[in-house]
């Protein structure tokens, strides 16, 4: 494999990786806030998929006037999380089988382009925090869906911050899915033994492991998550 070929060299890009990271926990605008709060809100499900969203409750909530909270909306509505509708207002967008399985083909290529660029760049430093991750992961110390993407991230921290920040749109918008699957495919036995795969063909700086694994990984998981839906009947035409 011509791994040389994309090394990254300008030690800028590794910053911009970092901060992008651990942009999360300080956003930078009062808008931005609001957008983030909204998106963990619909995330977490405390908004829940399919209802109406009340403006004035927001801002009451938010302590924030009507504006912000139309222009955090416009955002959402832009990124797929809220659907606007003419003189109705907005509502949570909902879940979907077709849109959970496009979402996680387009997963799936993101991951592998991450992996490609990422694990021949990996530093030792890197390595040792996709192993801190994982130890926290596996600790289960705070929310486990939100350690089991930061472990994902910690694998793809040298793959260029452009790609990452494509990549945290995905997996937010997955996160939403993945709580409506609960905990059972996520935490299966296999999960865990393509996770350990994972972090040994990152060591290896073994691209095309990586990259088998990474496609069985989170396929499984979208079309699992698709035959919920449609079970269930939340989609329309389930
Ligand atoms: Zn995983």
């Amino acid at each position: 494999m011509k791994n040389k070929t994309n090394k990254i060299l300008d030690p800028r890009s590794k910053k911009e990786t970092r901060d992008i990271l651990t942009a999360r926990s300080r956003p930078k605008t009062a808008g931005n806030w609001l957008v983030s709060q909204l998106r963990e809100a619909i995330i977490s499900g405390e908004l829940v998929a399919g209802s109406a969203i009340r403006q004035d409750m927001l801002a009451e909530k938010y302590e924030v006037s009507r504006m912000p909270v139309r222009q955090a909306l416009d955002v959402l509505a832009a990124e797929g999380w809220v659907v606007q509708r003419p003189h109705k207002g907005a509502v949570v967008a909902d879940l979907n089988a077709d849109d959970v399985i496009e979402l996680f083909e387009v997963r799936t290529s993101l991951e592998k382009l991450a992996i490609a660029r990422s694990f021949p760049n990996l530093t030792e430093e890197q390595i040792e925090d996709i192993e801190v991750a994982w130890n926290a992961y596996q600790e289960g110390d705070g929310d486990s869906l939100v350690l089991h993407q930061q472990f994902h991230l910690a694998l793809y921290a040298a793959a260029g911050p452009r790609l990452i920040r494509l990549l945290m749109q995905q997996l937010d918008a997955a996160q939403r899915y993945l709580r409506f699957e609960s905990s059972e495919i996520q935490n299966s036995d296999a999960d865990q033994a393509e996770h350990i795969a994972l972090i040994e063909a990152a060591k290896a700086r073994d691209v095309a492991k990586g990259i088998e694994i990474i496609e069985a990984h989170v396929s499984e998981g979208g079309h699992g998550i698709a035959e919920k839906i449609l079970k269930r009947g939340t989609d329309p035409d389930g």
